[in-house]
């Protein structure tokens, strides 16, 4: 019985396609290659892929377009942007309307690999977890519990504020995830979150890494994504 997960590839241009078909089919994916926006969503509802690899630039009609028509969709299938360099506020854009995660051309099958098994084990784990709370999240020797309000380091207690703990939290929460600069504002500051400046956030960061004694350089919990947000580090 073939147990491969589907792999839904909506990219037009042949060799990039080519060359992740091959990489996919390699490593025990099944892969299933659209070449415009319209194949893809029509073989996303023929095939059902476990995951969507989507370039943004695409031939009929925006890759955003793309996202938003899926995201309408009852149906959660986690996407992965392809995405041309220098093109920071359109990877936030997609990131921002529920894409998953993004690669930046041109990329190597090991970064391609890396960033499919962490979003299938992340999308396998919500699946799991489904209309049951967690309260503890664990991130290396860092441990997060949100009903004690909590974060010990290595079993020590540290001290966050609200805010910080709420950061700690959500990065937490979606462990392995980039998230956006303005998807953190308007969690933790509310809905209108989004309108205070980068600044705020980026000050409460330098705290939160103060405290964990992170170097932002070598980060072992938080990395820093240029330009676009946060992603907490998995094991
Ligand atoms: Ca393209």
């Amino acid at each position: 019985m073939s147990e491969k997960r589907a792999i839904l590839v909506i990219e037009d241009e042949h060799a990039i396609s080519n060359f992740i078909c091959r990489a996919l089919s390699s490593n025990d994916y099944k892969p299933i290659a659209a070449t415009s926006g319209k194949e893809g969503l029509s073989l996303f509802f023929s095939h059902s892929p476990d995951l969507i690899l989507l370039d943004l630039g695409l031939p009929d009609m925006d890759g955003l377009e793309v996202l938003s028509q899926l995201s309408d969709l009852p149906r959660e299938t986690p996407v992965i942007i392809i995405s041309a360099r220098d093109r920071e506020s359109e990877k936030v854009k997609a990131l921002d309307m529920g894409a998953d995660d993004y690669v930046v051309k041109p990329f190597g099958v090991s970064e391609l690999l890396a960033r499919i098994r962490t979003t299938l084990r992340r999308a396998d784990r919500l699946k799991v977890s489904q209309g049951i709370q967690r309260s503890v999240y664990q991130v290396k020797d860092l441990t997060i519990d949100i009903a004690k309000h909590q974060v010990t380091q290595a079993g020590e207690l540290i001290h966050f504020t609200q805010n910080e703990f709420k950061i700690l939290e959500l990065l937490a929460i979606h462990a392995g995830k980039v998230l956006t600069y303005d998807f953190i504002l308007e969690h933790v500051w509310g809905p209108y979150g989004s309108n205070n400046s980068n600044q705020i956030l980026r000050v409460n960061m330098a705290n939160i890494r103060r405290k964990l004694k992170e170097n932002p350089s070598e980060p072992r919990y938080i990395h820093t994504e240029l330009g676009i947000g946060y992603r907490m580090l998995e094991d």
